[in-house]
């Protein structure tokens, strides 16, 4: 038996044992492959997964607050992981870890249309902040960041590109990215991002990686005003296809991930 894992918190994960199982099995290697969830508090990280290594686990998803701890670990570390210092896919293979950053081409996986040559707007400046500036960046997008601790987005933009925003004009975007954990725990966005419920329009493509059981306010108000929405589920399936394709070399079954996810 293969064995892969989410090494996280458990609300970080509820959700990737049943998408990636269903995923399995779609591809007739549920005899072979198992995915299951392992919470892992920060502390036992590093000698858990140099144990996993030498234990037959093939693979590993990881959430917060361990994608630098995973980056950290790697023996091998691809490009795109580097440049955005996490990772959220381990390898394991021989006793290597092999580190990878499916969170950025998940992100544009998701998005209806390219962003070469948009305006976006990044919410955030955390770990996921890094991986959608990266990605935003990569494919030619016009990047500003706004963090309500202005030093952070001037420091990621420092160090991945982009400008820092104070006051962001919601009219000079196509692209609004949250990337915050606003809507998480209930708080209002509109009282704790830069802009009010009246600056949305039908002209915007808003994306927010916050996801729950019911969309999210942020998205529910976008609809309203007939804007173009990319939930977070969307992109745990996209970044989680990504990672079960380097893991098993089949195309993912995108479609049963997504139910699954989202059942
Ligand atoms: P993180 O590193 O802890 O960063 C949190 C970010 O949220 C920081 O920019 C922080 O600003 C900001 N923030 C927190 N509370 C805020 C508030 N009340 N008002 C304004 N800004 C606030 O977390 P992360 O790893 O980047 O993750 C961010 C969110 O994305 C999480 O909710 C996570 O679940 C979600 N996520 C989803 C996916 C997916 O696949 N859908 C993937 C990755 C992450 P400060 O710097 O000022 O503290």
């Amino acid at each position: 038996m293969k064995r892969l894992a989410v090494l996280g918190h458990p609300v970080a994960h509820s959700r990737s044992p049943a998408m990636h199982n269903a995923a399995l099995a779609e591809l007739g290697l549920a005899r072979e492959w198992a995915y299951e969830a392992i919470d892992l508090a920060p502390d036992e990280f590093e000698p858990r997964v140099r144990a996993m290594a030498t234990e037959g686990l093939a693979g590993a998803n990881v959430t917060v607050p361990h994608k630098g701890a995973a980056l950290a670990l790697a023996d091998a570390l691809s490009e795109t992981a580097r440049e955005i210092g996490a990772a959220n896919t381990l390898s394991f293979e021989a006793g290597e870890i092999r580190a990878e950053n499916t969170d950025a081409q998940g992100l544009l996986d998701a998005l209806p249309e390219s962003p070469a040559g948009q305006r976006a707007l990044v919410l955030g400046a955390g770990g996921a902040a890094r991986a959608v500036v990266w990605a935003l960046l990569r494919e030619g997008a016009d990047v500003e960041v706004w963090n309500r601790t202005a030093s952070r987005a001037e420091t990621l933009c420092a160090e991945l590109g982009g400008k820092s925003v104070e006051a962001p004009d919601l009219r000079t975007y196509r692209l609004l990215v949250n990337s915050t954990s606003v809507g998480l725990h209930g708080e209002d966005p509109f009282v704790e991002l830069p802009f009010q419920a009246s600056h949305l329009e039908d002209r915007h493509t808003m994306v927010d990686l916050v996801y729950g059981d019911s969309p999210s306010q942020l998205l529910t108000i976008a609809a309203h005003v007939g804007a173009r929405r990319v939930d977070g589920i969307e992109i745990l399936v996209r970044q989680g296809a990504r990672s079960l394709e380097i893991w098993t070399g089949h195309s993912a079954p995108l479609d049963v991930m997504r139910a699954a996810a989202r059942s």
